[in-house]
């Protein structure tokens, strides 16, 4: 009789979002095992100069190939591990993978771009982490680039920008990711010591007809320039996309109608075939 109330109570008081925590708690348990049974892998999304058409640099995204989930996509399972603490073990392995195989496939003097994630970026080893995975890889600093986006700097800005500042003077390079997105004012971009603004695809999705987007990239562009800092334009798809941007001088662009992200062998020939050509 209590079993059966118990399965009616159970029936009735579970809404969609517990099937959501269900599946958000199944996918952490699994999440927990893959690094160590090899599930996480990286792809690579070229980075093409405007100016000249040619890849300037790659970014690194994480890929699970989970054998009971199939492929989850980061958007997924990133919020987890930062929910369950697995993003430093994660973040971690993620830094170490693409240094490695950065200097495994003789990818220099490309620029290696990785998504640090808010809570990573605010964990107190951070810095040392970072340091340690430069020196047992031999990346050379300056062609890592860490991407941060502005919830990243939302908590503490003093400690934001004294984190910023060590990266900085170990030569590595910082760039903002999904610039425009997030709900920072303006005013933290003179404090921070960062090289690059990431055009968040949002704006660039409709660049060509929408005069709301080609104001707000206009101004991000005017903004870079006039500090200094360059300007990478997020999920171009278009020719006319990318003669937009190129005309407004924003000066690197990343999508579909350059490249798809690729697995490394891919990104080996690619780049191999790009420098005998
Ligand atoms: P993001 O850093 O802004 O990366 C760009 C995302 O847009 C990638 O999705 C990429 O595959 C996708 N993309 C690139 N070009 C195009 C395009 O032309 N059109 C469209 N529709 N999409 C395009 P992905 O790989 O699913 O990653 C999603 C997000 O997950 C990333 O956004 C990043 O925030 C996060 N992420 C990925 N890898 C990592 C990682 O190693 N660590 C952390 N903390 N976050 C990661
Ligand atoms: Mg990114
Ligand atoms: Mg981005
Ligand atoms: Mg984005």
């Amino acid at each position: 009789q209590a079993k059966d109330q118990g399965k009616n109570n159970f029936q009735f008081y579970i809404p969609k979002s517990d099937s959501q925590a269900e599946s958000r708690l199944a996918l952490a348990t699994r999440l927990h095992h893959a690094i160590h049974q090899n599930e996480l892998c990286l792809q690579y999304q070229p980075q093409v100069c405007l100016q000249t058409g040619r890849i300037v640099g790659i970014e690194a995204l994480l890929r699970w190939i989970s054998p009971d989930f199939g492929t989850v996509p980061p958007g997924q399972f990133i919020s987890i591990a930062e929910d369950t603490g697995l993003i430093g073990p994660i973040g971690e392995w993620v830094l170490r993978e693409a240094c490695q195989e950065y200097m495994r496939l003789k990818l220099a003097p490309l620029q290696l771009a990785v998504n640090l994630s808010a809570r990573q970026f605010r964990q107190p080893d951070l810095v040392a982490k970072i340091r340690q995975i430069l020196e047992e890889t031999a990346m050379p600093a300056s062609l890592l680039e860490l991407e941060l986006t502005e919830t990243a700097f939302l908590d503490n800005v003093n400690e934001a920008i004294s984190t910023l500042n060590q990266l900085k003077s170990m030569g590595v390079m910082l760039a903002i990711d999904d610039f425009g997105t997030g709900y920072s004012s303006l005013n933290y971009l003179k404090k921070f010591p960062v090289d690059k603004l990431k055009i968040d695809r949002s704006f660039i999705q409709h660049v060509t007809e929408s005069p709301d987007d080609q104001a707000i990239t206009r101004a991000v562009i005017a903004i870079a320039r006039s500090m200094g800092l360059r300007t990478l334009a997020e999920g171009v798809e278009t020719s006319q996309q990318t003669e937009f941007l190129r005309q407004e001088g924003c000066e690197e662009a990343q999508g579909y109608f350059f490249f798809k992200p690729l697995w490394p062998k891919d990104v080996a020939s690619l780049i191999q075939n790009v420098c005998k050509g």
